[in-house]
């Protein structure tokens, strides 16, 4: 979806509208979504910035890091940016490390569609988790430590166990 810069009202313009991304769109590439991406925005040329403000709801499934188990994970974020004329990107250098949310729009159009997918994969966590502290699984019995309560016994000087542990730290 484009927005051209130059026939923005004046007060602004609101949008309510849901976007069908795919799960492959995403950094998380194996996240379905359950339910489109919902876009409440408001696109107001202040100067000659456009500032985007709104918010991004939806709900996707996606697999824990730890266990594999597929669990939910909603998305309900706002986000406030400042898009920049691409003319302007020569002092990009100088801006870059006093604001990093300034961005640029190219040929006076802003694709609305590629900012929400950007906001959306921000969110997500580098290492999903089903739950804070989630137990992965059994190194002994390959079962899913929160759901059998296998009950296996593991030595702490277990190799196994040590690795476990270390890939639960990361
Ligand atoms: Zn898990
Ligand atoms: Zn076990």
């Amino acid at each position: 979806m484009r927005i051209e810069i130059d026939t923005l009202p004046p007060e602004g313009l609101r949008i309510s509208r849901d976007f069908d991304f795919q799960g492959s769109d995403l950094v998380e590439e194996e996240a379905v979504f359950l339910q489109p991406a919902h876009v409440e925005v408001t696109i107001r040329k202040i100067g000659e910035e456009i500032s985007v403000k709104g918010r991004l709801s939806t709900r996707l499934s996606m697999p824990c890091s730890r266990c594999l188990t597929l669990f939910e994970y909603p998305v309900d974020s706002l986000f406030d940016l400042i898009f920049l004329p691409e003319e302007l990107g020569d002092i990009k250098e100088e801006l870059s490390n006093e604001d990093m949310d300034r961005s640029y729009f190219i040929d006076r159009t802003l694709d609305l569609e590629a900012v929400v997918l950007e906001q959306l994969n921000l969110t997500f966590p580098a290492k999903p988790l089903c739950s804070k502290d989630c137990q992965g699984i059994c190194p002994v019995c390959g079962q899913i430590r929160r759901e059998s309560g296998c009950g296996c016994s593991v030595r702490e000087d277990d190799p196994r166990w040590i690795k476990i542990k270390n890939f639960i730290k990361d």
